[in-house]
């Protein structure tokens, strides 16, 4: 048994875990950035949460509140340019993945001024100026992972930064996704479950790395019957915010595999929400599988079989986009050219077994 395990960021949870560590802004520096989404962060409660605990031990801020669902390397810029006007030494990214991820690429652009939208992707290893995380939706994980996905608009996909940003610190406070409607409540699920089964069936993965899947698949078991039942009570909230965690430090670990990088032209031609765009894949992804010995592990610890698995699927995601043959072609051939796509998978894909992935996916 081999394997290198690093978790750098240090996760607070539990019910008003801001307030109760605002000493911790204090320790990270002395004036941030904040970033946030246009309206949700100002009203579930984390936006005014942090300003308190910020005031309260006297931290200086700036907020930044126009990050866009998907968030383009454009306002990623305008966002870095704020903050380095205002000489902000660490930024605070509360939301969904968006302005999180958004809050990641800002703290590398702000620490090295000679980056910018159009030479970033060519840049190694770059330094960030720190970043505390606030998650409002329980599905990215991306408070504990490393990754920046952002839109380029230049490239028309979208991709990841490419540099690594762990968050110091991640705030998960289960109340602040009390109010989330039921269609985001179902699709950041989603995209957690995805993370969860594309790191566990992964050619990272390693002991350490399936201790967290495991757990995530067992809350999951729980999770999917209150989705179903449309129980979002603050027991499922609680649950569904852990099990995104533990998603998340899994896939830091190993990475994603085949749905997330097919799901992305789904999401940037097609305007699919990202786990609905890596979750309409899931299913067929998983029949793909020639040896499925770890696919019933899984399906063990879901309690249920493949067949029962994918009846929930039917039942929780409706996708109804328009794609041709064509395009599904060209979205094959642009991933099967590039082999890091395909590395986090554990068998032998080509072109044609992508190309029906997609189509049994999408024209059905
Ligand atoms: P999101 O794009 O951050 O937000 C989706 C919507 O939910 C927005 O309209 C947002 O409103 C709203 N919202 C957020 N929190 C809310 C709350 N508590 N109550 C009510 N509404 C709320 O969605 P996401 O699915 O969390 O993030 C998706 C992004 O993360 C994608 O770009 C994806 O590629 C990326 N991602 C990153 C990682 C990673 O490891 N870094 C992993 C997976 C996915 P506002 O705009 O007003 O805030
Ligand atoms: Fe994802």
């Amino acid at each position: 048994m081999e394997f290198v395990y690093s978790m750098p960021t240090k996760i607070y949870f539990g019910r008003d875990i801001i307030l109760k560590n605002k000493e911790v802004f204090r320790n990270i520096g002395k004036k941030a950035l904040i970033v946030t989404g246009r309206n949700s962060a100002k009203r579930n409660g984390s936006y005014d949460d942090v300003v308190k605990a910020l005031t309260e031990v006297e931290v200086d801020y700036i907020l930044f509140d126009e990050v866009e669902e998907n968030p383009s390397l454009e306002t990623i810029e305008k966002g870095s340019q704020l903050g380095k006007d205002n000489n902000v030494d660490f930024v605070i990214g509360i939301g969904g993945g968006s302005p999180m991820d958004a809050a990641k690429a800002m703290a590398i652009f702000i620490k090295n001024p000679e980056v910018n939208k159009d030479n970033i992707f060519s840049q190694k290893k770059l330094k960030s100026i720190p970043v505390a995380a606030v998650a409002t939706t329980s599905g990215t994980g991306s408070e504990v992972t490393q990754y920046s996905i952002v839109t380029s608009n230049k490239e028309k996909t979208k991709k990841n930064l490419g540099q690594s940003v762990f968050p110091v610190a991640a705030f998960l406070d289960s109340k602040y996704t009390f109010d989330l409607p039921y269609d985001i409540t179902v699709n950041t699920a989603i995209d957690a479950f995805t993370h969860l089964v594309e790191g566990y069936l992964n050619t990272n993965s390693n002991y350490m790395s399936e201790t967290y899947g495991e757990k995530g698949f067992e809350l999951f078991k729980y999770c999917f019957k209150k989705l179903i039942n449309k129980e979002l009570d603050s027991n499922f909230r609680n649950k569904v915010m852990l099990a995104s965690t533990l998603a998340g430090i899994q896939i830091a670990q190993t990475g994603t595999s085949l749905p997330h990088g097919m799901g992305y032209p789904l999401t940037y031609f097609k305007g699919l929400p990202h786990g609905l765009a890596n979750g309409v894949l899931t299913i067929e992804y998983l029949k793909s599988f020639k040896d499925k010995s770890k696919i019933n592990r899984m399906l063990n610890l879901l309690g249920m079989n493949l067949e029962e698995l994918e009846d929930i699927f039917n039942k929780l995601i409706n996708v109804n986009i328009e794609i041709t043959e064509e395009e599904i072609i060209n979205y094959s051939k642009s991933f099967v050219s590039n082999k890091s796509k395909l590395k986090n998978h554990t068998e032998k894909v080509e072109l044609e077994d992508i190309i029906q992935i997609y189509k049994k996916s999408l024209l059905k």
